[in-house]
């Protein structure tokens, strides 16, 4: 009940114009949010990658509902990857992309030809492209631009949700060589008829997908902060003998801070999931969904205490 109240908030633009006047330097936000702009982001980044971690940026945009916006997101994450070549962060660091904030839901086209000049930044930059997963409404058109980039960008990254029914299809289709695989829960309100709604059957569909990810042929990224899914994670790894670097783990920024550490310590490459930028809201209300119980922290942040 309370996890569908905070998905409906994050979608709320009314709420997120709201939170969006309230200053960001407080604790709370700033815990899982690197910052209101690249600059920032990249200080953060260093900070990361000098304890051994990989980072994968994360630009939050408001929802793109003109062209003139979708071309605002390709020239942040351009601007962006030049940054991250000039600071030397590359290929240590990467970036997060969500096809919808470059059109798609506008124009697929539009969408497709701004993610390819984002991958051909990221080429120039020496790293890596990794495209969001969102709703199930987009799964299609995202895997087929997917498709696409990787013809001159082999090394882009797709996301898989376990939650959806399709996704060991997909799986099994995405487990060749050299194909980057990020595997996470799913994070929206999505209906049964495509989504396991328990948190075991989510949880078992988890598992079906990383026997198939960890038994083939591609690099796949488990994105997840369940202590029972990374233990399993590891399991596979060593069952199916995949040395540290063809696998990594992935969390996201300030959450379970000290398990990436201790992954890491591990031998393991842990990527963490940087967000920035000011439209923080959707993406705060979406982690309180996961976590209710940071609700409290959230708030006491919000007014400054
Ligand atoms: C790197 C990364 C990238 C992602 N990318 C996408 C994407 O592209 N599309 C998408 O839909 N979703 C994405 N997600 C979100 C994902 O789908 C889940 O919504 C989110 O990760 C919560 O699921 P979970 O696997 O962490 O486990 P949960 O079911 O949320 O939690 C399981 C257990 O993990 C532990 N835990 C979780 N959070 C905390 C915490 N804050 N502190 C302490 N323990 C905690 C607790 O033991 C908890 O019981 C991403 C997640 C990560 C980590």
């Amino acid at each position: 009940m309370l996890r569908s109240l905070l998905l409906a908030a994050a979608g709320s633009d009314r709420l997120g114009r709201l939170a969006g006047s309230a200053p960001l330097g407080r604790n709370a936000v700033r815990k899982f949010v690197a910052g209101r702009d690249a600059d920032e982001a990249l200080r953060t980044g260093r900070t990361l990658a000098d304890d051994g971690l990989a980072i994968t940026f994360d630009h939050l945009a408001a929802e793109t509902r003109s062209a003139e916006q979708a071309v605002a997101v390709r020239d942040e994450y351009r601007a962006l990857l030049g940054k991250l070549k000039g600071a030397g962060l590359a290929p240590a660091a990467e970036v997060s992309v969500k096809l919808s904030a470059l059109g798609q839901r506008l124009d697929e086209k539009l969408a497709y030809e701004h993610a390819q000049a984002v991958c051909a930044a990221a080429a120039e930059a020496g790293t890596t492209v990794t495209l969001d997963a969102e709703d199930h409404t987009l799964t299609d058109s995202t895997l087929e631009i997917l498709a696409d980039l990787r013809k001159d960008h082999p090394g882009t990254g797709a996301v898989l949700q376990a939650y959806l029914r399709r996704t060991e299809g997909d799986c099994r289709e995405l487990a060749t060589s050299g194909s980057r695989v990020r595997l996470c829960k799913g994070a929206y309100a999505e209906p049964e008829s495509v989504a396991f709604q328990s948190p075991l059957d989510i949880d078992k569909s988890y598992v079906r997908c990383l026997n198939i990810l960890m038994s083939g042929e591609g690099y796949p990224m488990i994105a997840t902060h369940d202590p029972r899914l990374i233990a399993i994670a590891e399991d596979r790894a060593r069952w199916f003998d995949r040395t540290a670097d063809e696998y990594e783990f992935q969390l996201l920024y300030g959450v379970r801070t000290e398990e990436q550490a201790r992954l890491a310590a591990g031998g393991n490459v842990v990527r963490v999931y940087l967000p920035y930028g000011e439209q923080w809201y959707g993406y705060l209300m979406r982690r309180l969904a996961e976590r209710p119980r940071n609700a409290a922290v959230l708030g006491r942040g919000l007014v400054g205490r």
